[in-house]
């Protein structure tokens, strides 16, 4: 349909920064719903078919992941029932258009529907919903229905397994132009698209490769860079399952940044584990930085990448100058896991200088506004 996808080298943004470095981008925004989410969403949609499942119940934040599900969906008549936070589903209703019309049902989590969100309404009727209360109501309304299962958007192993073609095709294209990769630079919210991207370079890395891979996260919520390795809920209502990589704590908050996709506690197991055994390392970013990467890359090529997606064009800006400081020809790969045009909203506040930074402090988190360049 959309594979495989394109890899472009950012020779403008080379010659803007002047660096002796190769930047190049692996252009995930290029499937239908915009993002690398659609890779799991297909998989797990045909072999739900295979199995015999009428019905796949999923929550989504921001709803890339629930886009994906409901596109998938439709193309395998499987009925798609989707628990939007309830934050995005009345202030960032354009992908909530995007699932209904491809048929989906969207409700907004926490809500009227499940006895789990009459129940936190209940309590609090303006509850802007969150990832783990989404996630309860999904499984709520799963234990219901014997025809419906849950599906899991980035999370898990198979997820990670799933999102290797966008790796294991930019191998074949590095390789077709004879370069290895110095750096490979990825987002990690749960850790799909990094896994995804650099688990099939790292049996080159366990041979001498010399690859740095970097994950690259929000200051507000950076899991890898300030969180612990240790056991922890992969929920936030502390219900299960548990499991062991870097955590910031399930019950941590992360505050409201644009870039929804990135705001877990948690990350995948492996990617974790990665971690852990040093394989990979990671930095993180505060949003306006973030955000003026992400208008820079715009100026210059026109595309729009997702909040996301400006992390590790972000991080890839700091290695090329690096690169410019030491005179080093570096081959810099980032991987662009999907467009911003449903996310102008966010764009809008950095041109207009209102979008404030989070920086963490332990897992304190403080609220500033910073002095913005605009590039
Ligand atoms: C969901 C999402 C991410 C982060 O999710 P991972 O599991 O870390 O891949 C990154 N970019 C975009 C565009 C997303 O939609």
């Amino acid at each position: 349909m959309w594979r495989p996808t394109p890899l472009y080298r950012a020779k403008a943004l080379e010659n803007y920064l002047g660096t002796p470095a190769e930047i190049y981008f692996k252009y995930e925004a290029n499937s239908p719903t915009g993002s690398h989410k659609l890779n799991s969403a297909l998989a797990q949609c045909y072999l739900a078919k295979l199995s015999g499942v009428e019905k796949l119940i999923t929550d989504t934040g921001a709803a890339q992941w629930g886009s994906a599900l409901a596109m998938a969906g439709q193309m395998f008549g499987i009925e798609i029932q989707v628990h939007m936070i309830r934050s995005s589903y009345y202030q960032k209703p354009y992908r909530r258009y995007l699932m209904e019309t491809y048929g989906a049902t969207v409700y907004p989590s926490p809500g009227d529907h499940t006895e789990f969100g009459r129940s936190v309404l209940a309590d609090d009727p303006d509850n802007p919903g969150s990832e783990g209360i989404a996630v309860s109501e999904a499984l709520e309304e799963v234990r219901k229905d014997p025809r419906a299962k849950y599906a899991m958007g980035a999370f898990s192993n198979h997820n990670l397994l799933h999102q290797t073609v966008i790796g294991q095709e930019t191998k074949k294209q590095m390789a077709s132009i004879g370069r290895d990769p110095e750096y490979l630079i990825a987002s990690v919210g749960c850790g799909s698209n990094m896994g995804g991207f650099v688990f099939p370079w790292l049996p080159d890395q366990l041979d001498g490769l010399d690859v740095s891979m970097i994950a690259s996260e929000p200051e507000a919520c950076a899991t890898l860079t300030r969180g612990e390795y240790r056991t922890d809920f992969a929920d936030a209502t502390g219900k299960g399952p548990m499991v062991r990589t870097y955590t910031l704590g399930h019950e941590f908050v992360p505050p409201e940044i644009h870039a929804g996709g990135l705001r877990y506690h948690g990350c995948a197991p492996l990617i974790g584990l990665a971690k852990d055994e040093g394989l990979i390392s990671s930095v993180a970013h505060p949003q306006t930085d973030v955000f003026k990467a992400g208008k820079l890359f715009a100026s210059l090529f026109g595309f729009v990448p997702a909040p996301e997606a400006c992390h590790p064009l972000c991080t890839a800006i700091e290695k090329a100058q690096e690169c410019k400081r030491m005179n080093h020809s570096g081959v810099i790969v980032v991987n662009y896991s999907g467009h911003g045009l449903l996310d102008l909203p966010a764009y809008d506040r950095f041109n207009q200088g209102q979008l404030e930074d989070y920086r963490a402090t332990g897992q304190e988190h403080q609220r500033r506004r910073t002095d913005m360049e605009v590039v």
